[in-house]
C-alpha cells in the first residue's frame, strides 16, 4: 500500500480551488483578479481563522473562456460544423495570460499559504464540451499545449508545483503520457461527491473512474500520482468525518467563480461556503487536534515521491 501519510497522523486535509486567473469583477467575472478585495480575500480570511490550512489554486495560463456552456445555439445544432468551432464567444489569446498580469502574480507569490497548481492553457475546446480542454487531441497536440502552458507559467515568474487539475477533470490516457513526459508529478482528475465513504470506495463521477476515493494513489506504472476530490459546499459534515475515520484524505474542492454570467456554481467561493468550512474545520480541530496533517497536493506529492 502507498505510504502517503506521515507517522503519527490519522488523516489529511487539503483544499483546492479551480479556475483561478486574473479576471476582475470589471471583466466578465471575477476569478481572483480583485486580489484580497475579491474571492481570494474570502479564502485568506478563512486561512486567518485556521492557520494550519493551506490552499492550492489551480490556475489557468491564459484563460479564454467567457461562457462555460454553448451560446451559439444555431451552430450547436449543425453536425460536423459544431465540432469545428467555439460554440460561444471566447477571449482573445493573451487577454488573461499570466505573464501580462504582474500585479496578480505578485499577490499570489506573496501569499505563502497559497500553493499554485496547473489548470490548463486556455480552458476551452471546440464543440459542445466547451471548458473541457483536453479531449481527443493527439499526443503531439497535448505536448504542444502543455509546453505552451508551462512557458507562460515560467515567463510570468509565478511559483508553482508540477501538478495539474485538468479542466472538467478530463485526463485522457494520451494526456497522461504527455504529463509524465513534461515532468508533471501529479494529476487531480477524479471528483466524486456522491459515492458513500469506505476504505475501498472508488471514484465514479467526474474524471478518472475506479481510483481510490479517499486516498492518493499512483497510476501509469507509478509514474504519476493521482489525488481525488471528495468533498464540496453541498456535502454534509458527516462525509468529512467518515473520511477522517477511515484514515483518508479529505480533499475539499471549490471553484473561484461563483457567478459566471448568471450560471451559479454550487461550490463557488463566497461568504456562505467559507462560513461552512469555518464551522467544519473548527469542529475537526477540536476533535482531532494534531492527528490531522494539514497539507497540499504539492506537499503530499513530494512526500509520496520520497517515501515510496
Ligand atoms: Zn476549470
Amino acid at each position: 500500500m502507498l505510504n502517503w501519510l506521515p507517522k503519527g497522523k490519522k488523516a489529511a486535509i487539503c483544499f483546492t480551488i479551480d479556475d483561478i486567473h486574473p479576471g476582475k469583477s470589471s471583466d466578465f467575472y471575477e476569478a481572483g483578479g480583485d486580489l484580497d478585495k475579491g474571492s481570494l480575500g474570502y479564502v485568506q480570511r478563512l486561512m486567518d481563522k485556521h492557520p494550519k490550512l493551506k490552499t492550492t489554486l489551480f490556475t489557468t495560463a491564459d484563460w479564454r473562456e467567457i461562457s462555460p456552456v454553448p451560446t451559439r445555439k444555431l451552430a450547436a445544432k449543425i453536425p460536423f460544423l459544431k465540432d469545428k468551432m467555439y460554440l460561444a464567444k471566447v477571449l482573445k489569446k493573451g487577454t488573461m495570460a499570466l505573464d501580462k498580469h504582474p500585479e496578480f502574480i505578485k499577490f499570489l507569490n506573496n501569499e505563502t499559504r497559497f500553493e499554485i497548481g496547473l489548470h490548463g492553457l486556455h480552458h476551452i475546446h471546440k464543440g459542445e464540451k466547451l471548458p473541457q480542454e483536453f479531449q481527443n487531441q493527439t499526443e503531439e497536440e497535448f505536448d504542444i499545449i502543455l509546453k505552451k502552458m508551462l512557458k507562460i507559467f515560467d515567463d510570468s515568474g509565478i511559483k508553482y508545483v508540477k501538478g495539474i487539475c485538468p479542466p472538467s477533470w478530463h485526463a485522457p490516457d494520451k494526456l497522461q503520457n504527455q504529463l509524465i513526459k513534461n515532468d508533471i508529478k501529479f494529476v487531480a482528475s477524479a471528483r466524486d461527491i456522491f459515492t458513500p465513504i469506505s476504505e475501498d470506495a472508488k471514484t465514479n463521477m467526474s474524471g478518472l473512474k475506479d481510483l481510490p476515493l479517499i486516498y492518493p494513489t499512483q497510476i501509469k506504472n507509478n509514474k504519476l500520482i493521482h489525488f481525488p476530490s471528495n468533498f464540496q459546499a453541498t456535502s454534509k459534515p458527516e462525509r468529512a468525518f467518515e473520511i477522517i475515520e477511515n484514515r483518508g484524505l479529505l480533499a475539499i474542492k471549490a471553484h473561484i467563480i461563483k457567478n459566471a454570467n448568471g450560471m451559479i456554481a454550487l461550490d463557488g467561493v463566497d461568504q456562505l461556503y467559507m462560513n461552512y468550512l469555518d464551522v467544519l474545520l473548527t469542529e475537526i480541530e477540536g476533535k482531532y487536534g494534531d492527528d490531522i496533517w494539514w497539507t497540499t497536493m504539492g506537499e503530499m506529492s513530494e512526500f509520496i515521491s520520497k517515501n515510496n
